[in-house]
């Protein structure tokens, strides 16, 4: 008979327990967020024998019971909660054999829930270079229950950590140590006051933070804390909290005296030959802003092939469609709104793959520590984590996989204001905007005796200043969020490995598909209620467009292809968001802006890069290749309809420059960004923030200069 067991895997950071999911799931796995917070849930389905099938929850790394952040508090949770649909049949703890002493605290607290509880030494492959060995029947025998010995890399005792789990009935639920000697006073009281608890589990709630609303929502503990019952000071419990701990500590060592036993001769190896490089005052920084270059290379640069093959697939497929289906709203619908829609999702995929392919090399191989150590008191000081440099760099590319790669900063506070601030860095998509306004209003001529010419000084000076103002913005962030930061971070140091294969292929694609399937849908929807803002319209002018222009142009004889740009060209002016377009007029004109520049700002909401080509759509001009002076002699012409003289002057470019150095231009990273903090909340912030700062500089800036 089919049956099905729920079983959480538990552990510290950095024991391999994601290596383990991989093992034991394969690509049964499905990632999403636990209700209401940002916390990342795991889950994935094993087979076991006699058709039984496991459901694995990958609970966040934690290094006790005694939270200190969201993650941990989940941990904690899911655990006391025997309603939950999460609450485990099993648990699995994994340690990692040459770190047992930390992890078994945490083991310990788990076992003492009367939880049916594995352990999994894992990294077995390790023992004989580190010469470890161990007395797995000593453990058992102290610990009550069953240890496992795996290899997740080797994929050794995966099958008998299957076994253990089928057979979980069969675990001793005995705590192996006994807290209450802690205060005995207290806890009998406590055990009289409510004698059907779990004498361990009403300490958990009295200590943790946690919302034990939830907890029990059969029994009423709510009164635990405040009524009563003798309530303790805060500093008592901390006290006896740390005592807690020091008695647990007592048992493992007396434990592993008994059945652990390790050469140290041997273990001073590669390892600190490395660090010795790698955390080099010089070179350490030398090799890490190596280490970015290439990273920053692959997202810029070698993304570019298949990014141009995705496009140009994408336009094919367009064109093939409109010409196949009958003409109609349909097959404008498809061609125009839905394939390029889809086309502007897809095409985001390489650089989030080549992104996380770096980065989970980077944490696989242990190398990332050693980042987070060179980096994080510089980037603290900012409210930043030592992580926060991978993202901030990448940002230069595009603020997507950016955004994403801020999922590996642990610290929730330090997170959200990486993600807040890493759209100001100058992405690959402001590039266009710039190049064609730098080229129009900044004056030829150059420095430093013809070394530095003033444009591209002017273009230097905005990747500065994108830099410069995320700092500067992490900076106020971390003075004005109401968010408690960690109160205590465990640095460590991983030995280094060489990474397993799988698990980076894994992250790619969970990365990849979490993009398609979490941001996707936002971005298709805004995409298509742009196109059909910009195809749409009322009224005579737009419906007779092609009638109205073909009369007016009569006499002058155009070819055929210039008629259909001015066609083009005065239906957008008369689509939805033409009329958008003026109607934002009188608020960017102070701006130094025109209704048509309007047009091409709300435009390029769908990306920034649209900005020229929706003006050489107004403009009836070609935008791209050899024509592209058309565009700028087409642009140089234009004049101011409210002060006369040149449109795109030194003032108003100056001014368009600054506006979209800081403007949230983008859809797909608002998209990513309520994917990634789980709500609309923060992306309505930096919308609204980014919006009025890059107002507000290109108000003064066009004041001031013109
Ligand atoms: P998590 O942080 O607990 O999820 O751990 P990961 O699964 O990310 O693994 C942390 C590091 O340990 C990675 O560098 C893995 O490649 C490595 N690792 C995982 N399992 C094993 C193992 O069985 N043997 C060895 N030698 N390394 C492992």
């Amino acid at each position: 008979m089919a049956r099905s067991i729920k079983v959480s895997l538990i552990g510290n950071p950095n024991t391999g327990k994601t290596s383990l999911f991989n093992r034991l799931t394969g690509l049964n796995q499905k990632v999403g967020n636990y209700p209401g917070i940002t916390v990342e849930k795991k889950e994935g389905i094993c087979k076991l024998d006699r058709g039984i099938k496991a459901h694995i929850l990958d609970l966040p790394g934690t290094y006790s019971l005694n939270t200190t952040s969201l993650d941990e508090s989940v941990v904690i949770e899911t655990l006391l909660d025997r309603t939950s649909k999460d609450f485990p049949d099993v648990a699995v703890v994994v340690s990692d054999v040459e770190n047992l002493k930390r992890n078994l605290l945490l083991f310990t607290q788990i076992k003492d829930l009367e939880i049916p509880t594995i352990l999994v030494i894992n990294m077995a492959d390790r023992m004989k270079r580190k010469a470890i060995s161990l007395d797995i029947k000593q453990l058992e025998e102290d610990l009550k229950t069953k240890v496992v010995l795996v290899s997740s890399r080797k994929n050794i005792g995966v099958e008998e950590l299957k076994k253990a789990i089928t057979d979980f009935k069969s675990l001793d639920i005995e705590p192996c140590v006994n807290a209450s000697v802690i205060d005995p006073v207290y806890f009998e009281r406590l055990r009289k006051a409510y004698p059907n608890q779990l004498l361990y589990k009403l300490w958990l709630v009295i200590t943790q933070d946690v919302n034990f609303g939830k907890i029990d929502r059969n029994r009423d503990l709510t009164d635990l804390k405040t009524t009563s019952f003798e309530i303790k000071s805060e500093a008592d419990l901390k006290r006896l909290q740390h005592k807690e701990t020091v008695v647990r500590y007592q048992f493992i060592n007396g434990l592993l005296k008994k059945a652990l036993s390790i050469d140290t001769a041997t273990a001073k190896d590669l390892r600190s030959r490395l660090d010795r490089i790698l955390l080099h005052k010089i070179w350490g920084y030398l090799i890490f802003f190596t280490v970015l270059l290439v990273i920053f290379q692959a997202i810029y640069d070698w993304s570019g092939y298949p990014m141009d093959f995705i496009d140009e697939s994408f336009a094919s497929l367009s064109s093939w469609l409109s010409n196949k289906l009958p003409a109609g709203p349909i097959a404008d619908l498809l061609s125009e709104g839905i394939i390029p829609g889809l086309g502007g999702i897809v095409i985001f995929i390489p650089q989030i793959a080549f992104l996380f392919l770096f980065i989970s090399i980077l944490e696989e191989s242990g190398y990332m520590s050693r980042v987070v150590f060179l980096m994080d008191h510089l980037m603290k000081k900012f409210g930043l984590s030592g992580k926060s440099v991978v993202p901030l760099v990448s940002g230069t590319a595009c603020a997507i996989p950016a955004v994403m790669a801020t999922r590996n900063i642990e610290d929730w506070k330090e997170r959200l204001i990486t993600i807040l601030v890493v759209p100001f860095t100058t992405c690959s998509a402001r590039l266009p905007v710039y190049l064609i306004i730098v080229g129009l209003v900044i004056p030829e001529g150059s420095i430093l005796g013809g070394l530095l010419s003033y444009q591209a000084l002017t273009l230097m000076l905005l990747y500065l200043l994108g830099f410069a103002t995320a700092i500067l913005g992490a900076w106020v962030l971390n003075k004005i969020l109401p968010i408690n930061r960690k109160s205590f971070f465990v640095m460590e140091m991983p030995a280094y490995k060489l990474p397993i294969l799988k698990n980076v292929l894994y992250t790619v694609l969970e990365k990849t598909k979490s993009f398609v399937f979490g941001a996707g849908k936002i971005i298709m929807a805004i995409s298509v209620i742009l196109w059909v803002l910009a195809s749409y319209g009322l009224g005579e002018q737009y419906t007779n467009a092609e009638q109205i222009v073909t009369e007016k142009y009569e006499s002058e004889n155009l070819s055929e292809k210039d008629l259909n740009q001015k066609i083009a060209s005065h239906k957008l002016e008369y689509s939805f968001i033409g009329y958008i377009g003026k109607g934002i007029e009188p608020v960017v004109a102070p701006l130094g802006y025109d209704w048509k520049i309007g047009i091409a700002i709300v435009s390029s909401f769908a990306a920034r890069e649209v900005f020229v080509g929706t003006l050489a759509t107004i403009y009836s001009v070609e935008s791209d290749g050899e024509d592209e002076l058309t565009i700028k002699n087409r642009m140089k012409e234009e004049v101011n309809p409210i002060l006369g003289g040149p449109l795109f002057n030194f003032a108003s470019g100056i001014s368009l420059l600054l506006f979209y150095a800081f403007a949230m231009q983008c859809m797909s990273t608002l998209a990513i960004v309520k994917r990634e903090t789980n709500s609309w909340k923060w992306p309505a912030i930096q919308f609204l923030a980014m919006t009025v700062i890059a107002y507000a500089s290109a108000l003064a800036a066009f004041q001031i200069l013109k």
